[in-house]
């Protein structure tokens, strides 16, 4: 590890005079001050130093926007106060030319708020009944309700065959201020609900196979502060009406909360965990979402910085699926050229490419269930011009839907049976090569004594375990083509 004194090596430093002339937020501090707030460009000399500059912003109560690692740079959204720390240190940047102001009247209208979500996903409901089921998963703090929409062929909730479907979630809006994740994560249902009716393969394979859940936007008080008073809110709205200062609910999950400095304990900070493990209304949604429906795949859209990141957040950990998690996250990735410049998204862990983080989603979702768990960080700001809308849907798109189509050629299907009954049964199901690597808990049967699993080929040992200890081996050769699997426990 270099120390920051290395950092003060490279030779660039800040100017404020050029960065006087970007006032861009009008947030008001507890006592009442206007603070005003610039962006700004940090540079670095290689991603080492990169991911060691950020992890000192970090610490150091700055709040990073995103990286370029093509360009180098590091961008953050800091005071007057911050950009003198930085000068202090010897450090740098220069405030981004191209930045559109900070007010809520700089964002598009077009962009999605919490009502248009809401009225969205109703008319969907109402115009796709045989095929969706709206549920609200949770209220916020402020009392809106955080929706879901299930995309199925079986969306009854009392229908016996949605059991015997894998589920996946998509996530968008953990982050206030993140308004094109909304979009894509909408944008899921009219692709796979008007493209069942035109009868496109896809969306007709990924009705029928699938148990498609839709979150567009799970932090809806806080996209509100986004459209009411600052355009740059991350948090949630925890605190008195007055005086709120927010959770982070992206390192608010109880999986290895405030467990490897990924957080902070300090509710000022950007990334402030909250005051205990899954303690934010938001948090508790998706993880009782997760529980209801034991993801098979979790994908969550966040930006920006053109990345995809799979688990785990915690320093130098990999899961036991990372073979396979790796690949499919360079397979998407092929789909996902950046909106300027050259090459595609950047793959890799929250620690390898960014910086460690604990309490996300992520590593909750892959964890909890066994889920391939993916974060996307898309496009290059926060509030990128609505004309990039389209494009940015469209890439994602092509990435989601290989993402299933990779996944259902690659499932294996496994039903528990209890020999005793001859019912299907609720079993702990562990694969000799897929070790556990992080205190995982054992993959699960639901209540229909399904579990599916997507598997590279090869050759796989199971144990299936009931609740009273009785257990049944199986072995299973995946050879890139489904396959179903029944294990009697005698
Ligand atoms: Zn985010």
């Amino acid at each position: 590890m270099r120390s920051w004194k290395s950092l003060l090596l490279l030779g660039v430093f800040i100017s404020t005079a050029a960065v006087s002339n970007f006032v861009l937020g009008k947030k008001t501090d507890r006592s009442g001050q206007r603070l005003q707030r610039y962006f700004i460009e940090v540079p670095m000399r290689s991603p080492f130093d990169g991911r060691q500059l950020i992890g000192w912003l970090n610490r150091n109560g700055y709040d990073v926007a995103g990286s370029d690692w093509q360009a180098g740079t590091i961008e953050v959204i800091t005071d007057q106060q911050g950009i003198d720390r930085l000068n202090q240190r010897g450090l740098r940047g220069s405030a981004l030319q191209n930045f559109v102001g900070a007010g809520a009247n700089a964002i598009d209208p077009r962009y999605l708020n919490p009502q248009k979500v809401e009225d969205l996903l109703k008319s969907l409901n109402a115009r796709f009944p045989e095929f969706t089921r709206l549920e609200r998963i949770g209220v916020s703090l402020q009392g809106r309700p955080i929706w879901a929409l299930l995309i199925s062929s079986t969306p009854r909730a009392d229908d016996p065959r949605a059991l015997e479907k894998p589920a996946i979630i998509f996530d968008g809006l953990h982050h206030a201020r993140e308004i094109m994740t909304p979009e894509i994560v909408m944008d899921v249902a009219p692709t796979l609900l008007n493209g069942f009716k035109a009868g496109v393969p896809g969306a007709r394979q990924a009705l029928l196979n699938w148990n498609v859940w839709i979150v567009p936007m799970l932090n809806v008080d806080g996209n509100s502060i986004v459209w009411g008073e600052d355009a740059w809110w991350r948090k949630n709205a925890r605190g008195a009406q007055s005086s709120i200062y927010g959770v982070d609910i992206n390192r608010n999950y109880p999986f290895k909360w405030n467990s490897c400095g990924g957080s902070s304990g300090s509710s000022g900070a950007q990334d402030y965990r909250g005051e205990s493990p899954g303690s934010e209304p938001e948090t508790q949604a998706l993880a009782r979402l997760g529980q209801w429906v034991q993801p098979t795949a979790s994908l969550s859209y966040h930006s920006y910085s053109e990345l995809i990141l799979y688990p785990y957040g915690c320093s130098s950990v990999l899961t036991g699926e990372n073979a396979l998690i790796e690949k499919i996250a360079e397979e998407m990735a092929t789909l996902l050229p950046r909106d300027r410049g050259r090459g595609n998204y950047a793959t890799g862990t929250p620690w390898q490419i960014l910086y460690s983080v604990d309490g996300d989603s992520m590593s909750y979702m892959h964890a909890e269930f066994g889920a391939l768990a993916y974060t996307f960080e898309v496009n290059q700001n926060f509030q990128p011009p609505y004309e990039l809308r389209e494009p940015t849907l469209q890439k994602h798109r092509k990435a989601w839907q290989y993402f299933l189509t990779r996944m259902d050629n690659n499932m294996l299907s496994i039903q528990v049976i209890d020999g005793k009954t001859g019912a299907p049964a609720v079993a702990a199901l562990e694969f000799s090569n897929i070790p556990r690597t992080y205190g995982e808990k054992a993959f699960r049967t639901n209540a229909g004594g399904n579990h599916f699993k997507v598997l590279d080929p090869g050759r796989y040992n199971l144990r299936a375990t009931l609740a009273d200890g009785r257990r049944a081996e199986a072995v299973v050769e995946m050879n890139g083509r489904p396959q179903s699997l029944r294990v009697v426990v005698q």
